[in-house]
C-alpha cells in the first residue's frame, strides 16, 4: 500500500544526563494515503511531541520519519522546509495565523512560499476560503474573527496546497462544541475531497470515532485504543 507518511521505532528524550527524560518510547506507525488516524491520550502522554517529530520540528533521538519517501533525518533544514511545504499542512489548537494579514493573505502564504505569483495564490486561496465557507469574511484580520472562523481560516491554510497529509493538534479543543463539529466536518470533508491523510489529536472520543483508526498514547507509548 502507498504510504503517505511513516515512523520507524521513534524515540524522543528531552534534557540530559539525570536530567534526561524520554516522552516518547520506540514509535513505529504508517499511514496510508488519504487515511485518517486519531490520536488520543492523556495530557502529557507525549501526543504534541509525536506530532513535532512527524512534521519534521524536532528531531527524534532515535529512528526516523519517512515523508514522501525520504527520510527526515538525513534532510539540511532547507531541504526540510522544502519538503514540508510540499507534503504537510499543520493545524494547531490556536490558530497561529498572521495578525497583521488578512485571512486571504494568511491563507495564500504557503503558496507564495512555495513561489507562486501573487495573482494566483490569492485566486487559489479564495477558492479554498470559500470551501470553507468564509468567502465573505477573506479581507478581515484574524482579530476580527470569531474562534470557529479562525479555525476555519486555518483549516483552509492547511489545505490550500493540497498536501498529502496534515497535522493536527487539537484543532478544535479551543471551540465551544457545536462550532467544533463544524470545524471538524469541514477539515473531513475538504481532506475528503483532496485525498488529504490526517493525523488528529483529540480528545473528543465521538471525533476520534469518526477516523479510519484510532491510537492511544499512554506515557509516550502507543498503543491500540
Ligand atoms: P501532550 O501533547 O500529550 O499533552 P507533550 O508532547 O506536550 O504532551 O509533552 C509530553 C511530555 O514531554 C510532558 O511531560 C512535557 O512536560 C514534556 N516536554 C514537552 N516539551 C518539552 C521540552 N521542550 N523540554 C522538556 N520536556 C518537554
Ligand atoms: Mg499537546
Amino acid at each position: 500500500m502507498n504510504m503517505s507518511l511513516v515512523a520507524k521505532n521513534i524515540s524522543k528524550t528531552y534534557g540530559e544526563g539525570d536530567l534526561a527524560v524520554q516522552v516518547l518510547h520506540d514509535i513505529s506507525l504508517e499511514l496510508a494515503v488519504g487515511e485518517k488516524l486519531a490520536i488520543v491520550g492523556a495530557s502529557g502522554s507525549g501526543k504534541s511531541t509525536l506530532l513535532h517529530l512527524l512534521g519534521g520540528l524536532d528531531h527524534a533521538s532515535q529512528g526516523e520519519v519517512i515523508l514522501a519517501g525520504q527520510s527526515l533525518t538525513r534532510l539540511s533544514e532547507a531541504e526540510l522546509n522544502k519538503l514540508r511545504n510540499q507534503h504537510l499542512g499543520f493545524i494547531y489548537q490556536f490558530h497561529h495565523l498572521l495578525a497583521e494579514f488578512s485571512a486571504l493573505d494568511n491563507v495564500a502564504m504557503p503558496l507564495r512560499i512555495r513561489g507562486i505569483d501573487n495573482d494566483e495564490a490569492r485566486a487559489v486561496a479564495k477558492e479554498m476560503l470559500t470551501k470553507v465557507g468564509l468567502s465573505h469574511r477573506m479581507d478581515h484580520r484574524p482579530a476580527a474573527l470569531s474562534g470557529g472562523e479562525r479555525q476555519r481560516v486555518a483549516v483552509a491554510r492547511a489545505l490550500v496546497t493540497k498536501p498529502s497529509c496534515v497535522l493536527a493538534d487539537e484543532p478544535t479543543g479551543n471551540l465551544d462544541a457545536e462550532t467544533a463539529d463544524t470545524v471538524f466536518d469541514l477539515m473531513l470533508d475538504v481532506a475528503k475531497s483532496q485525498g488529504t491523510a490526517f493525523v488528529i489529536v483529540t480528545h473528543d472520543p465521538l471525533r476520534a470515532a469518526r477516523c479510519d483508526r484510532v491510537l492511544r498514547l499512554d506515557h509516550g507509548v502507543l498503543k491500540a485504543h
